[in-house]
């Protein structure tokens, strides 16, 4: 049985309360939305929904509930096989309610519904349309499932009208069957991000490679991963180089980075300019 490690410095942080953290923290409350950032205890929080020179805030909300048919190793989300019928009017409600909020930029995200005959992609990309109907300024982002491999239900969401497409491939080959669902594999992964390029090559994509050693959140259950090493910040930062090198617009990599992590900034800095 091996040893917890200890927390490293780099990975405390604080988390500035700023006006515009409460003013988004009430609001989420009165409109009964979901967000990763705070399901997730996500550090970045003060940062993301503060805002930046560019965007004013970015959040991640979740879509068709937070129970996940899907037992990933490193993600404490709850798992069922079959988890509650979808809301029907859940596109609906949080469109209405997303638009009322201020916000810049928007992730749209979900967990895996492998119980729905498409995943849930339909009532994603209704999301998707009836948000951008009520308030076409706001930029959409979807950190879609892989759908299994489906890629009509790709198309689906890659044709509802956001501004861009992304997809966790969540870690390297030869980790995958270690951390990951075994109904998830790398080279699914990158079909997705692959197909929704072709059906809509304008948008922009996210290919995010995360190389995460051991899983990313510190384990306390025999199903979870145990943290093996925690990365230090020179070596994010030569991984950076790396992908710079290998010619990616932008390479978003440190110790508290994750896909959403201020997404807002990210697009419009680099892909509008
Ligand atoms: Fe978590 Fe996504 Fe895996 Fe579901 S599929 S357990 S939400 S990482
Ligand atoms: Fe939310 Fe993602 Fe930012 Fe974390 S990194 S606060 S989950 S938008």
């Amino acid at each position: 049985k091996g040893e917890r490690l200890r927390l490293p410095p780099w990975l405390k942080t604080e988390i500035p309360i700023g006006k515009n953290y409460n003013k988004l923290k009430n609001t989420l409350r009165e409109l009964n939305l979901h967000t990763v950032c705070e399901e997730a205890r996500c550090p970045n929080i003060g940062e993301c929904w503060g805002g930046g020179e560019y965007a004013t805030a970015t959040a991640t909300i979740m879509l068709m509930g937070d129970t996940c048919t899907r037992g990933c190793r490193f993600c404490s989300v709850k798992t069922a096989r079959k988890p509650p019928p979808l809301d029907p009017d859940e596109p609906y409600n949080t469109a209405k309610a997303i638009a009322a909020w201020g916000l810049d930029y928007v992730v749209l995200t979900s967990v895996d519904r492998d119980d729905i005959a498409d995943g849930g992609a339909a009532h994603f990309a209704k999301t998707v349309s009836n948000l951008k109907e009520r308030e076409p300024r706001i930029l959409v982002e979807c950190l879609t499932p892989d759908f299994r491999g489906d890629l009509a239900a790709v198309e689906k969401i890659a044709l509802s009208g956001l501004d861009v497409y992304a997809h966790n491939v969540e870690t390297v080959r030869e980790l995958q069957r270690h951390v990951r669902d075994p109904r998830a594999n790398f080279d699914q992964s990158l079909s997705v991000l692959k197909h929704a390029k072709k059906v809509k090559p304008t948008r922009a994509h996210q290919d995010v490679h995360h190389a995460r050693t051991g899983g990313d959140r510190p384990a306390d259950t025999r199903h979870f991963r145990l943290v093996e090493e925690y990365v230090t910040p020179e070596r994010f930062a030569h991984w950076e180089k790396v992908g710079n090198e290998m010619g990616f617009v932008y390479t978003a990599s440190g110790p508290l980075v994750r896909s959403s992590y201020k997404a807002g900034e990210f697009f419009l800095k680099n892909l509008l300019e």
